[in-house]
């Protein structure tokens, strides 16, 4: 089999650019290990602006169903108090959107259906590569049910635990949180008015992101010295957010399994070997406080599109995909330094840090200016250019 380019991994990232190659006129082979896990996910995500554009141009944003369209967004510093608060607001007038809310299964189905559609791609279920061969121009794989494909480039979208990595002894730079995080969706009583929030507490940020008006779904970050409180056990975490949140919400149930696992960061040491090309979570991971990480990886799957509107290389070039290696990996590794100051700067417990934070947010609050400058650094996945 041949193709211009094999994706290992179907993710939200490798499908996305599965169909960005193929509007190249790419002949695009993707591997997957588990396709039915990945269709079944019920996480929930906070997409960028940026995200919203990228997901327009391959034709599939309007195909998700059930956005939310975040109506508000409210920044609490250590207690659910107004005056330690920054409020966003979208403004429809304006056309100024503060972001939105998907299912991860929802968008995995608005991207399957394009790809069902597109003669370029063809996608390999509960397939494992086997052996890898890296020649000078091309690539040489063989698969766990005997398939041998000859590829241009192999591009790893297989998430956090890339085996391609590990084959290739390329290591992750990694950031320990020294957290863990709870996720999982709740049911309250009382409308959550479509409004996403986020509670910086002394244990770390705790983030409602709405589902619709009577569901959320959560993102509890616990740091370790903190992780063995009785709040935290999985039968008290519910009456704990009701405390949080001065019972606002009512009665708050969890509505799905709770998940816990240790939040650890990082970046590739390379986003390039040879042929073979790393992008979204293979290549990087950052602290989900600001629900970043998914973004990051469709800015990837974008940059790689916009290699395409470079007419001084051709396709099958060495250094084709080399500016998006290194260019992608100051950004990212920029976006987890930023997000890794913002979370200690809100984890500092001592009355200094507390008053100059108190009044920082008390000063952006006031500012329509500020406001507008830090949704649009949200909203361009927390970068300025
Ligand atoms: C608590 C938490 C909350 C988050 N919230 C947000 C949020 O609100 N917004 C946001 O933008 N991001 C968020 N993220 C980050 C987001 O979940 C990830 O960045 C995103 O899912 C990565 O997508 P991906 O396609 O790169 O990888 P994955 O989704 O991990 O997909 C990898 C795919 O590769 C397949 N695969 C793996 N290994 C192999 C193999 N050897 N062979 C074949 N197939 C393989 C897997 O089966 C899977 O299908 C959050 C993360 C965490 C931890």
């Amino acid at each position: 089999m041949k193709a211009d380019a094999v994706i290992v991994g179907s993710g939200i990232v490798g499908m996305s650019l599965a169909i960005s190659l193929s509007r190249q006129n790419k002949k695009v082979i993707i591997i997957e290990k588990n396709f039915s896990k990945n269709l079944n996910n019920n996480r929930f995500y906070a997409l960028s602006e940026k995200t919203r554009t990228f997901f327009e141009n391959i034709n599939i944003w309007n195909n998700i169903k059930n956005v939310n369209s975040l109506r508000e967004m409210h920044l609490y510093y250590r207690n659910f108090e107004n005056r330690n608060m920054i409020n966003f607001r979208r403004d429809d007038i304006q056309k100024k959107n503060i972001g939105y809310i998907a299912q991860s299964k929802e968008i995995m189905k608005a991207l399957i259906n394009e790809i069902e559609k597109d003669n370029n791609i063809n996608l390999y279920d509960n397939c494992l590569i086997e052996k890898i061969d890296n020649h000078d121009m091309e690539i040489e794989l063989s698969t766990d049910d005997k398939k041998n494909i000859i590829s241009r480039y192999l591009f790893s979208c297989e998430g956090s635990k890339s085996n391609i990595k590990k084959i290739f002894g390329i290591k992750n730079i990694i950031d320990d949180y020294a957290s863990k995080a709870m996720v999982f969706n709740i049911e309250h009583e009382k409308s959550n008015r479509n409004s996403a929030i986020q509670i910086f507490l002394e244990t770390g940020p705790v983030a409602f992101l709405p589902i619709s008006a009577y569901r959320s779904s959560m993102v509890i970050s616990i740091k370790n010295r903190f992780g063995d409180r009785e709040m935290f056990n999985n039968n008290n975490i519910c009456s704990y957010l009701e405390k949080i949140t001065n019972n606002n919400f009512g009665v708050i149930k969890a509505d799905s399994k709770i998940i816990t696992f240790n939040l650890v960061g990082f970046d590739s040491e390379t986003y390039k070997h040879e042929n073979i090309i790393f992008v979204g979570d293979s290549a990087h991971s950052v602290h989900p406080l600001a629900g970043m990480g998914l973004n990051l990886g469709i800015s990837d799957v974008s940059a790689i599109d916009n290699t395409f509107a470079n007419k001084k290389q051709i396709f099958e070039d060495k250094s084709f995909f080399s500016d998006y290696a290194r260019n992608q990996k100051i950004i990212n590794k920029q976006a987890r330094q930023q997000l890794k100051l913002i979370e200690k700067a809100y984890s500092i417990e001592n009355d200094i840090a507390n008053k100059v934070i108190n009044i920082t947010m008390k000063s952006i609050e006031k500012s329509d200016f500020l406001k507008d400058g830090i949704i649009k650094y949200a909203n361009n996945n927390i970068s300025f250019f």
